[in-house]
């Protein structure tokens, strides 16, 4: 007997023929003699709903309301799937954070997991009833409802593995498992059959959106082993496991792409001490994000222009803080732009082979697409390009890189 997390993301509970589809699999793993955890989604789409109902009625809506708000999606469909299991003759219950102390820290709609309790849905194990969880909802120290992020879903499923000591972590969605690039995409996407925690943290936080970024570093933290499937067939999915010696063989494992960040330019900063940290410290107390960072090397050491990502949904902020900065500092002017995107190369084995960067930059510049900012660490290589060029980069690269499907 084992015991099995079963997480379904949104198009799994899309509907109430769905719903049901997900109860008859629970119980089908109930059934085979195994203990069983779930862990829903909002219904597809509802999430996105909710947001666009706080924006319309407040462009700035306050976070706290905001996610009392983005956590309703979940009540939904944890009610529906347990009404749909109890139909079927399978003992569930419907749980809430609160209910199942699920804490988190204050930070509204990013927030972080503290602590799990697990007294109460290990006493319905016992007595035999499944629990299905809400994912991407926990409460901070003062009982207010938070949410986990976007995606942050999966981070329940997998937080509540490391939490119940569980067996596997099972992720069901709509594609059946990881592949070296978005199939719906590329369509000679191949699937990955296991990938390495390293590797699936960074294409995770690198775009891939199949698991968000921080249930890979729980996954990896306490050693769960996540199983990435589809909900609508019974065929293995993808691993993410403990690297093996054989996963340095190949160089690049996958290409990912995101369009979410925005790049801010300050041109015409003077180069001297200090000015780095002046930006980069207002942007951090205003809690934005920056990912990528250049600055260029002045030519008569005087004034500089530095470069900078953040995301897309911060950069009126971002760019209003810094129009005060170059203000402040003399600097010539302060430039936006939103229409561009990262597309990166990932896998373990570039420790140990070289050239990728060189076969990337070459085969870019054959399609014709301008590199306008480059990142890179030990296991990736990340490019910032126009928007527009953003398939186009992907398609070559996952050629190139023999990932393609024969
Ligand atoms: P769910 O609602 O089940 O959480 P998501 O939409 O969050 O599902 O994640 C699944 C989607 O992730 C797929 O439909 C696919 O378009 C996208 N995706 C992006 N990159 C990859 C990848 N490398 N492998 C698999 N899916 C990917
Ligand atoms: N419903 C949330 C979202 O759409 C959480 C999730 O699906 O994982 O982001
Ligand atoms: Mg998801």
């Amino acid at each position: 007997m084992a015991l099995i997390v079963q997480k379904f993301g949104g198009t799994s509970v899309g509907s109430i023929e769905r719903s049901k589809n997900v109860a008859a699999r629970v119980k089908r793993t109930r059934d085979a003699g195994h203990q069983v955890v779930v862990v829903v989604s909002a219904m597809s789409g509802e999430t996105n709903r909710l947001v666009k109902l706080a924006y319309d009625l407040d462009p700035e809506p306050i976070s706290r309301e905001y996610d009392v708000l983005l956590a309703s999606g979940e009540q939904v469909s944890t009610a529906l799937v347990a009404l749909a299991l109890n139909k079927m003759g399978a003992p569930a219950r419907s749980l809430l954070a609160h209910q199942i102390d699920f804490r988190t820290d204050a930070t509204y709609s990013r927030a972080r997991i503290e602590s799990i309790g697990s007294s109460l849905l290990r006493a319905c194990l016992e007595k035999g009833e499944i629990p299905v969880v809400a994912g991407f909802q926990g409460i901070d120290p003062e009982g207010n409802i938070t949410t986990l992020g976007r995606g942050g879903s999966d981070t329940t499923g997998v937080a509540l593995a490391a939490a119940l000591n569980a067996d596997v972590c099972e992720i069901y969605t709509d594609v059946d498992g990881i592949y070296t690039t978005d199939p719906n995409i590329v369509r000679t996407a191949r699937k990955i059959p296991r990938v390495s925690y390293d590797e699936m943290l960074e294409l995770a936080s690198l775009g891939a959106k199949v698991l968000q970024t921080r249930s890979v570093e729980f996954g990896m933290k306490y050693r769960v082993p996540i199983h990435v499937r589809s909900s609508f067939d019974e065929s293995e999915g993808s691993w993410v496991v403990p690297e093996d010696e054989t996963m340095e063989q190949v160089v690049v494992r996958a290409v990912t792409y995101d369009k979410s960040d925005a790049r801010i330019s300050i041109l015409g900063v003077p180069d001297q001490p200090g000015v780095a940290a002046k930006v980069f410290d207002t942007l951090a107390k205003a809690e934005i994000v920056v990912d990528m960072i250049i600055q260029n090397s002045s030519q008569d050491r005087a004034r500089t222009d530095l470069t900078f990502t953040v995301p897309k949904a911060n950069v009126t902020e971002a760019r209003r803080l810094m129009e005060a900065v170059a203000d402040a500092l003399g600097a010539t002017e302060v430039k936006a732009d939103t229409n561009i995107s990262k597309v990166s190369v990932v896998g373990v084995g570039m420790r140990s082979h070289s050239g990728v960067a060189a076969k990337m930059f070459s085969v870019l510049s054959q399609s014709g697409v301008n590199i306008q900012m480059i990142a890179t660490s030990e296991i990736k290589i990340s490019i910032v390009i126009d928007e527009a060029y953003t398939e186009l980069a992907v398609r070559v690269l996952h050629q190139a890189f023999g990932l393609d499907a024969s």
